[in-house]
């Protein structure tokens, strides 16, 4: 059969052709996802689902916002890319906006998250070879931290499933344990030219940093004149109800780093760095095909009106608040539940070793969810959320608890 459209094949046809042509790359859950409409999706049967997970914090606006749409349509006609070789006029525009917003001056555009990562710390090498020359080069990074899957980023994302098969990674890195003040203190030297932080690990269940480890991170970056590198790819651009999650803790980083909802579904990254940052990086050091182009630029000036307009990061809060409020009280009743973690709409339920299985039943029920780090329920849905939709998922969850502990 000769056909683009996947709406013409069966699952059990989709399925065929990615276990016969795919790198086996993904376990899937078995969702066949057809379209996506406000904060639900739908598979081929037309089976609705309430999606709390947003494509992995991608999909903050839902699916099918109207507004991108049109934005879709009109610059698709107009034009989709041109190459960094050549102007186009969204790139500085949003590139102004990011910039503005972030306290940061200046910007490198790329397609996903693990290269803004790539970006990052090539500039904190060049950072420290500028400052002391080649002996300034340890990157220091967290345990459990995700930053992608590029050997670079691979490199400083700490979990052994990720790293194992791929060593010898890239070298002069350094692992912090322990997420005390004490314990950062102790890892940083003369050599480090960057600490890699998420303000809030995402992948690694939800953690967020304590505060007064985020600050002195900060002081001891200063101190040792090394770059704060944040990765906000995932709790970034309004997640946590702030629009940057390092504003929960008044400090600034050196390098921010951006990707996953910025163009709310169109691949884009971003690395953004401070005027001394910026200054290490002269024409011709680093470069990107696609990063940037005139439609996935038009989106995400389009996603950062939106938010702005409609009040979106205030509804965070709300929503946020509401939803943890909830598991809160299911909590008094369920056993399973352990600890609730989290900001905004970014929330991780520690529920052990059922996560995989409370993820796979709610899927069943019509909700979307995932497990970080193998025993956290992790929530990222989409802001447009109402009450009505959390209670709808606080039931389903509800009843999920009480069927697998009957069980037991
Ligand atoms: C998803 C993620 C990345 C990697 O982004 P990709 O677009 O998948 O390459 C890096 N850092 C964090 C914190 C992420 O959540």
């Amino acid at each position: 059969m000769e056909t683009t459209d996947a709406a013409q094949l069966s699952p059990e046809e989709i399925q065929a052709l990615e276990e016969k042509y795919l790198f086996a790359t993904y376990k899937r859950s078995e969702l066949f996802c057809l379209r996506g409409s406000g904060v639900y999706v739908y598979d081929l049967a037309g089976k609705r689902y309430l999606d709390m997970l947003a494509g992995i914090s991608v999909n903050s606006l839902g699916y099918n916002h109207p507004r991108l749409v049109r934005v879709l349509v009109e610059q698709g006609q107009r034009l989709i890319h041109s190459s960094n070789l050549f102007y186009n006029p969204y790139q500085g525009l949003l590139a102004k906006r990011l910039a503005e917003r972030s306290g940061m001056a200046r910007v490198f555009f790329t397609n996903s998250g693990t290269e803004a990562i790539e970006a990052a710390l090539k500039v904190a090498r060049a950072y420290g070879h500028a400052q002391c020359g080649e002996n300034k080069s340890v990157i220091l990074t967290l345990k459990n931290s995700f930053h992608g899957r590029t050997f670079g980023a691979l490199s400083i994302t700490t979990q052994e499933k990720y790293q194992a098969p791929f060593r010898p990674l890239v070298p002069d890195v350094a692992i912090v344990e322990d997420f005390t003040v004490a314990g950062l203190e102790k890892a940083f030297s003369e050599r480090v030219c960057a600490l890699v932080i998420e303000p809030i690990q995402g992948e690694g269940g939800v953690v967020p940093l304590p505060a007064d480890f985020m600050q002195a991170g900060r002081q001891l970056c200063d101190r040792y004149n090394a770059l704060l590198i944040a990765d906000e790819i995932q709790c970034g651009l309004g997640r946590t109800g702030k629009f940057f999650a390092f504003e929960h803790f008044g400090l600034k980083p050196d390098v921010l780093t951006l990707a996953k909802s910025l163009a709310a579904g169109y691949p884009l990254g971003a690395m953004l760095g401070s005027t001394r940052v910026a200054e290490c990086l002269k024409p011709g050091d680093h470069g990107t095909t696609f990063g940037g182009g005139p439609l996935a630029c038009r989106l995400a000036l389009e996603v950062l009106d939106i938010i702005e307009q409609e009040g979106l990061i205030a509804r965070v809060t709300e929503m946020g608040d509401y939803l943890i409020q909830g598991l809160r009280e299911m909590a008094s009743r369920h056993s399973i539940i352990g600890e609730i973690r989290g900001m905004g709409l970014m929330i991780g339920v520690e529920i052990g070793s059922a996560a995989k299985e409370v993820v796979a039943r709610l899927l069943r029920k019509g909700f979307i969810t995932n497990a970080a780090h193998d025993t956290v329920l992790r929530l990222l849905p989409p802001f447009l959320l109402s009450t009505s939709d959390i209670d709808e998922f606080l039931a389903a969850l509800d009843e999920v608890l009480s069927e697998m502990a009957l069980e037991r």
